[in-house]
């Protein structure tokens, strides 16, 4: 008998048995409201009929199609769809399986089209765990330590988390530009500057939306240089931030969109859009895989488009964020410990502190430990893992955001 590898490290003790909507119930039959969404993919809902009638259907009629070898409908239905909701202008898509896949294939995409080495990312940008994705991760040491060498022609840049500096939003987004100029001078010269790599909202590194003010200084840089603006949408699209896209929160544009999680409802499948024009500098046979645009995957995304435009689901991830935030902030107004309450839509942090305003890991691991026991599955995220955050999916309702509020003033409370 194997067992799993001790290098699995998992945040609750909890065995899942099945999935129902915002629930999940372990293998006794004990029900837990899950705010984790499986890590931001489970937007639909567990197992939404309409997702899994779809993949069933695919299932019993194609599998795998294969598409370096021949084509199948779901991958270009998925593609011909995708044009309803992508930013105008991008439209070329292709597909992977893993988030991490299709943030390599955008840098391979940059360095192809540009010609140019180097990717500026951003200070506590979460972008996947391969090793070109490793490369591009400042979220916590645990993604980089001990497994380098990783992938070269990176460079790092501030990235503007006002709540950590002390300053205003302006203050910071200006402190951020100026090193950026700073940078682009110095150790990453603009012209050998490929692309920049940023979050629409910092994920993994702590929940923190990038301000539109700095979008913009990054959208202005990369059009004076001639640098690709890549958005890493992984986490922060499909309505997960209450837009379609996170970067719709600004009123910019990136020439490369990276997608995953959301897109089809848990099955692997991830993807990047651009231009036709951009897409045709990428060297033929330059991006592929096995399993890319697997086509029950793809089936499950067409299914989940479904669902989320004939459910208001954008709508309701941008009202139940409100709501969520707005009791949260009431929780954390009782709570000193709680220092921070922010975020966008349905992706929302909640910053721990001790009273000096160092990272409280430990309260936040409390926290989280507390709510998991009372029947609230949650997640920590930050580089010192003191930011507990709430992805529940997008079909979330007022009395699940109200319970689940509940749950967590009685576990800040314990
Ligand atoms: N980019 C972002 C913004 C992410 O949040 C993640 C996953 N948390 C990834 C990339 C990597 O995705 P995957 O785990 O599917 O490789």
């Amino acid at each position: 008998m194997a067992r799993l590898s001790p290098a699995l490290k998992q945040a609750t003790p909890v065995q899942v048995a099945r999935g129902e909507g915002v629930h999940v119930f372990d293998l006794d039959g004990r029900r837990y409201l899950d705010f984790t969404a499986g890590i931001g993919v489970t937007s639909t809902g567990h197992c939404h009929p309409r997702v899994v009638a779809a993949a069933q259907e695919q299932v019993a009629t194609l599998i795998h199609g294969q598409y370096t070898t021949v084509m199948h409908q779901p991958l270009v239905r998925l593609a011909e769809r995708l044009g309803d909701v992508l930013p105008a202008g991008l439209d070329s898509v292709f597909f992977m399986n893993s988030g991490s896949e299709a943030v390599e294939a955008s840098v391979r995409l940059a360095r192809h089209a540009t010609g140019r080495p180097l990717v500026v990312a951003f200070d506590g940008g979460f972008h996947g765990r391969t090793m070109g994705a490793a490369a591009l991760t400042t979220s916590g040491a645990k993604i980089r330590a001990g497994i380098g060498p990783l992938m070269g022609g990176v460079a790092f840049a501030p990235f503007p988390y006002a709540f950590r500096y002390g300053w205003s939003e302006e203050e910071t987004v200006a402190f951020c530009l100026r090193e950026l100029d700073r940078l682009l001078v110095t150790a990453a010269p603009a012209a050998d500057v490929a692309a920049f790599l940023i979050e629409p909202v910092l994920g993994e590194g702590g929940y923190v939306p990038t301000p539109p003010a700095f979008l913009a200084g990054l959208r202005e840089r990369a059009d004076a240089h001639g640098i690709l603006l890549i958005a890493d949408e992984v986490q922060t699209g499909f309505g997960r931030t209450g837009k379609f896209w996170g970067h719709q929160h600004a009123d910019v544009t990136p020439d490369v969109l990276i997608t995953a999680k959301g897109l089809a409802s848990g099955f692997p499948l991830s993807g990047i859009a651009a231009s036709e024009e951009l897409m045709a500098k990428a060297w033929p046979g330059s991006q592929g895989g096995t399993y890319g645009g697997n086509a029950v995957a793809c089936a499950a995304a067409l299914a989940t488009l479904d669902v989320i435009e004939g459910e208001g689901l954008v709508a309701n991830a941008a009202d139940q964020g409100l709501r969520l935030r707005d009791g949260l902030q009431k929780v954390a107004a009782d709570h000193p410990g709680i220092a921070d309450v922010r975020g966008l839509g349905l992706m929302v942090g909640n910053e721990f502190c001790t009273p000096d305003g160092a990272p409280d890991t430990a309260a936040a691991n409390r926290a989280h430990a507390a709510a998991a026991d009372k029947g609230l599955l949650l997640l920590t995220c930050g580089p010192h893992g003191n930011v507990v955050r709430m992805i529940p999916p997008l079909i979330v309702t007022a009395e699940q955001v109200d319970e689940a509020v509940a749950i967590w003033a009685e576990a800040v409370r314990a």
